[in-house]
């Protein structure tokens, strides 16, 4: 099942159980999709899509598929490299990812993002599954330029536009068994499998929520395949996971918008 938001009030649409989108007449945090009660049909097509969830908090996974840690001369980390990307670098569908002045090279980083349904903390695994609300696409804009010349990543994952999310959330998803792929112009570039991660979807929720407490919203983005690349103003990249759906947006150069 899919749930989506919808422009400009931001109110749920879902499939229902005849895979027909429809108003979404239940709080998707609170009650379980067999339970959701739907209103008039939506035409999908031809919506105006928002991120498919409110967004709280958005913890980035660094270097968890071994062959793009190797392609960056990344030693593989013995515990999940974790960092934070701004709520203010969030886009949703079909919006621009706009290229800072700042940087001369940045990057796509086509990932599967995970959505926190309940509350996190210190969670077991059996918690940690039970809590996810669902798995939707996302691109870790970087530019790569400033992540290697900085300290820290802030800078580097953080400026606005940096975090597309969407087009759905999908909330039935296999969490062993979902598949990532990013096109640029039509190309494929990058093609990764949760299998090939170096700590699980459900792993690192438990780890991460060592930490810092996940609240309904919060987003993990579990990391980037090999086949990284530049962006160029003017192109169209898309991020396609396992039955979500296509992620779509351009790239526009500073001062352009
Ligand atoms: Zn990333």
């Amino acid at each position: 099942m899919l749930l989506y938001r919808l422009g400009p009030e931001g109110f749920y649409a879902a499939t229902d159980n005849a895979g027909v989108v429809r108003m979404l007449h239940s709080d998707p945090y609170a009650e379980s999709p067999q339970e959701w009660r739907f209103g008039r049909p939506v035409d999908i097509n031809s919506a105006s899509l928002l991120v498919p969830f409110l967004v709280g908090k958005v913890v980035g996974i660094g270097r968890n598929y071994p062959a793009h840690a190797r392609e960056l001369d990344n030693p593989l980390p013995a515990e999940p490299v974790i960092f934070l990307k701004s709520p203010s670098s969030i886009i949703g569908p079909n919006a621009s990812i706009v290229m800072p002045e700042e940087s001369q090279r940045v990057e796509y980083e086509g990932e599967i993002a995970v959505v926190v349904r309940h509350t996190l903390r210190r969670a077991t695994a059996q918690e940690a599954r039970r809590g996810i609300l669902g798995v939707t696409c996302a691109c870790d804009v970087t530019a790569r330029d400033l992540q290697r010349k900085d300290p820290t990543f802030a800078r580097a994952k953080s400026f606005d536009t940096f975090c597309p999310l969407g087009p759905a959330l999908r909330v039935d998803a296999d969490f062993e068994d979902l598949e990532v792929v990013t096109r640029v112009d039509g190309e494929e570039r990058q093609r990764g499998h949760c299998r090939d991660m170096l700590f699980g979807i459900v792993e690192l929720l438990v780890y991460t929520s060592r930490m810092m407490t996940l609240q309904p919203g919060d987003v993990l983005l579990t990391g980037t395949p090999a086949g990284v690349g530049r962006l160029a103003a003017g192109q169209e990249i898309e991020v396609e996971v396992s039955g979500v759906g296509v992620l779509h947006n351009t790239v526009e150069a500073w001062g352009q918008g």
